[in-house]
């Protein structure tokens, strides 16, 4: 059996406190992939306390900041000069396609570079004070120690959504990989040694959210956690974190609208549609698992949808041309699987897939087809709830009302698009969808550069963009009085 692979605290590779060990199983056979350490609350704390001090210290939020760039860089470069193996890992741990692993790690590198470069542009504010005397400014600062918590979905780019801005602001951190896909994390914390980065600034432990996830949200020690998961956990963190008013940022699910007009450009549509709802099998929390159609194109949409979605190759990611595989475990396709049951149940037809995959090859892999159901009702569970799979609801429509209307009609407010060769109405349309991420006429592209969230309950705050960097600071005014002179309020009249 393969060494346990440790966690990296304090500059140190350690093994969970009670010697635990958690096996790590590839979704492609259901065969053990790795065994890591099994972190609990002890080493979560450890693990705090560590970046407590490491923070108090100040070497970190002190060093100058060309060279904190210098290492962010160092470290983006390190990625990319291990694509295959950071790619392969990604691949074998998650089930995506191996192109789409190869993606995640350029887009990694990608933003640690994007917040390298932030480090050293204008930052602050200055005010024009009713005092003339005195110069009032803002700083940004650090928060403090910061602690991750991700998902299983996109191992690296969530990570790196968190690190980088972390460490570009200079904070100190925990970071909390999902329990079922810490192997690429890992690995990118031994880049991080590799490196030079300070030992303590930046702390992986691995565990389960129960007890590492919620020890980080509820420590006095940490000063602002970063949460990419379920709304059922984020409401779990946000009240954890109420423990000392820390800072908190949700990026939780979604059940996200893809809204054609008639007048949309057919083929793109068309192509988009498929993308949009089976990338990474669905697993995205900005899917679009609601294509909404409008009803003079809906027949001959739906019937190019079909024949384009039984042709995806399904299979290992390894695998020549593979673009979907296996969901993430055994548990998460039961659950997939028990939604198709009630959309079947609740009157909703299945115009292609519902099933698992056991031919041979497949069977020991948690393989399910790619399912388009029709004839919803917006009332159903397969059209209000996030499955989190290949599972796409169509719901028909006429007009721009009725779109937006069906657009907002769940809890979600993750991202939405739009698709119409007439642009001022596609823009009014997205303007009336409460939702944080957009577009118009595509579907998912993800820049560093642009802020990233939900509406309602489909989080808190963003992340990427500037506005992800000013998540990982504090603002202090400073005012300085340039004519001093005593204020004489208390002296006797
Ligand atoms: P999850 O909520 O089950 O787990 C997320 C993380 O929280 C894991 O690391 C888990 O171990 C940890 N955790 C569990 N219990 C905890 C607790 N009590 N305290 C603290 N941490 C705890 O979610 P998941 O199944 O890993 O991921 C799927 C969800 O993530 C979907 O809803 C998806 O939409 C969402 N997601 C959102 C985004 C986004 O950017 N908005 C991106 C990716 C995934």
């Amino acid at each position: 059996m393969s060494e346990v692979k440790k966690m990296f605290v304090g500059g140190k590779w350690v093994e969970a406190l009670d010697k635990g060990v958690r096996e790590i199983i590839n979704p492609c056979d259901g065969s053990v992939l790795s065994r890591v350490a099994d972190g609990g609350a002890e080493d979560a704390k450890r693990a705090i306390s560590i970046a407590r001090e490491t923070f108090d210290v100040g070497e970190w939020s002190g060093m100058p900041g060309p060279d904190r760039a210098k290492l962010l860089w160092a470290f983006a470069d390190e990625m990319t000069t291990h694509v295959d193996e950071l790619a392969k890992i990604e691949t074998q741990n998650t089930g995506k396609a191996l192109i789409e692993s190869e993606y995640d790690v350029y887009d990694s590198a990608a933003c640690f570079r994007y917040y390298a470069g932030l480090i050293n542009k204008p930052g602050g504010q200055s005010y024009n004070v009713h005092d003339p005397a005195v110069h009032s400014i803002s700083v940004r600062e650090p928060i403090g120690v910061c602690g991750l918590i991700s998902a299983w979905n996109f191992p690296m780019s969530l990570a790196a959504w968190k690190l980088a801005p972390a460490l570009a602001a200079g904070n100190t951190l925990v970071f909390k990989p999902a329990s079922l896909t810490p192997l690429s994390n890992l690995f990118m914390f031994e880049l991080f040694e590799k490196v030079a980065f300070p030992a303590g600034v930046v702390n992986i432990v691995t565990g389960s959210g129960d007890a590492v996830g919620q020890t980080i949200a509820e420590s006095l020690d940490v000063d602002k956690v970063a949460f990419t998961g379920s709304v059922s956990v984020g409401r779990k963190v946000m009240t954890a974190a109420a423990s000392n008013i820390k800072g908190v940022t949700l990026e939780l699910g979604g059940k996200s609208p893809n809204v054609i007009f008639a007048d949309a450009d057919f083929a793109a549509a068309v192509d988009y549609g498929l993308f949009g709802a089976f990338y990474n099998q669905g697993e995205v929390c900005t899917a679009s698992t609601r294509l909404l159609v409008e009803e003079p194109i809906y027949d001959k949409y739906l019937a190019a949808l079909v024949e384009k979605t039984k042709k995806i190759k399904i299979g290992n990611g390894l695998d020549k041309g593979v673009k979907m595989g296996p969901l993430i475990s055994e548990a998460h396709m039961k659950t997939v699987l028990e939604y198709i049951e009630k959309g079947k149940a609740e009157g909703a037809k299945i115009a292609c897939g519902g099933n698992r995959i056991t031919k041979p090859g497949y069977e020991k892999g948690f393989f399910i087809e790619p399912t388009i159901f029709t004839e919803t009702r917006p009332d159903m569970a397969i059209v209000q709830e996030e499955i989190f799979g290949p599972v796409l609801v169509l719901q028909k429509f006429n007009g721009e009302e009725e779109a937006v209307r069906l657009a907002n009609d769940t809890i979600y407010g993750l991202a939405a698009a739009v698709f119409s060769n007439d642009i001022s109405k596609a823009i009014r349309v997205v303007r009336q969808i409460r939702a944080g991420i957009t577009w118009i006429n595509t579907y998912g592209p993800v820049y560093n550069e642009a802020p990233w969230g939900g509406y309602k309950q489909s989080g808190l705050g963003r992340e990427l963009g500037t506005y992800g960097l000013d998540d990982y600071t504090e603002v202090k005014q400073i005012n300085i009085n340039t004519a001093v002179a005593p204020t004489g309020w208390f002296d006797a009249e």
